[in-house]
């Protein structure tokens, strides 16, 4: 078991990670919840998987727990069903002093951090994230939300967990899809922003892709102790933290010029990090050679082809919408170095039409390769 801290002063909190870790989980409960009700949030599919044994296991702890099954998928992160959760709180008499578990990929994390940073003004919360992508990114930092029917993630708080519980063992039912999309957030904190990180996957690689326990325990561990250290000194996203976001202002325009039904977040973010490179070496900002190790880093998951419909003024439209707009300026995290980022204003939309050319017209592979 290895275990990460988020400083954040009275509400620091701890990250475990390991494998088979289970029996662990009734004294690391207590030490940061009140005896008494839980609601225990999941989605059908992991619910069926890990339901039973989570329920049973917080009885252990001495907790009353009452289930709250959602439908998977990211439509579940809605207000309606977040008002499901908080009627079944209701109907359950969860008072000010129980707490909200998420068990579930991030779009349980989300809904059930939201339900739980507003329930009765906010009662303690325990993500136990089951997808990669949950697991090194959104249950770590304290974002939470739902969607809006006008966008993605637009109401909700930064609402910090008691605890982060990270049960490796979950990971292998993950579907390979689920699987490499959340590789591609540990692609992202190598990348941009640990060169000792990109080191160790380029080198052992294979044993990620084939989800080696204890290689993956490093692995995650190092990308929430890097989110956590972000977070930690800029928790609502004033400053450093932006860096997090590498290869999401492309990926998030993806996403949304395909109504989130294409792409999973992922796979867009992938697609986002090699366009970043390609601006990145537009604005001469990296070195050919620094950019073909970082392309060919993505190589090895591959890049999601577009859908043939996907036009250039529809990935356009959706970047000139995006929330993080600072102005009429879109913000680009890039890549100086192998490892290092730096965030950019300077980014011209003949460059980004240029750079999504590439990607629209040779089926992704233009992203991948350079012209020098
Ligand atoms: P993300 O974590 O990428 O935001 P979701 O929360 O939507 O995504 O989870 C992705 C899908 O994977 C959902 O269909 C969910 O039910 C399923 N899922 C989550 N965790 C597991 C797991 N450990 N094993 C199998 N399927 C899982
Ligand atoms: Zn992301």
């Amino acid at each position: 078991m290895k275990t990460v801290k988020v400083e954040l002063a009275e509400r620091s909190y701890e990250i475990i990670v390991g494998s088979n870790m289970w029996e662990n989980l009734p004294a690391a409960l207590k030490e940061v919840l009140r005896p008494g009700k839980v609601l225990l949030v999941s989605d059908e599919n992991v619910f069926s998987l890990y339901g039973q044994r989570a329920i049973g296991i917080l009885q252990e702890a001495g907790f009353k727990v009452f289930p709250a099954v959602i439908p998977p998928g990211e439509g579940s992160k809605t207000l309606y069903r977040a008002n499901e959760l908080y009627t079944a709180a209701i109907k359950a008499g969860l008072d000010r002093k129980t707490a909200f578990i998420a068990l579930g990929g991030g779009v349980v994390g989300d809904l059930a951090g939201f339900a739980a940073a507003t329930y009765l003004r906010g009662v303690d919360f325990v993500q136990i994230p089951t997808t990669l992508l949950a697991q090194v990114d959104s249950s770590v930092g304290g974002k939470v939300a739902v969607n809006h029917e006008l966008g993605k993630n637009l109401v909700g708080a930064f609402y910090q967990p008691k605890l982060v519980w990270i049960e490796l063992e979950t990971l292998t039912t993950l579907p390979r899809r689920e699987f490499l999309a959340g590789a591609a957030e540990v692609v992202k904190y190598g990348s941009a922003l640990d060169l000792s990180l990109l080191e160790s996957l380029e080198k052992n690689w294979p044993a990620f892709w084939e989800k080696d326990a204890s290689f993956l325990a490093e692995v995650i561990t190092a990308c929430c102790r890097i989110k956590a250290e972000i977070v930690s000194q800029d928790e609502k996203e004033k400053g450093i933290r932006a860096l997090l976001n590498f290869g999401h202002t492309v990926g998030h325009a993806l996403e949304a010029a395909t109504s989130y039904r294409y792409y999973l977040h992922g796979e867009a973010v992938l697609i986002g990090m090699a366009a970043a490179v390609q601006l990145a070496l537009l604005l001469e900002l990296l070195k050919p050679d620094e950019a073909r190790r970082l392309l060919g880093f993505f190589a090895r998951i591959g890049l999601k082809e577009a859908p043939a419909s996907l036009t250039r003024s529809e990935v356009l439209a959706a970047l000139k919408k995006d929330k993080k707009r600072s102005g009429k300026k879109s913000i680009f995290v890039l890549p100086v170095g192998p490892g290092r980022a730096g965030i950019f204003d300077n980014v011209t939309s003949s460059m980004v039409a240029a750079v999504l050319d590439r990607y629209l017209h040779e089926k992704g592979q233009g992203l991948l390769a350079l012209d020098v």
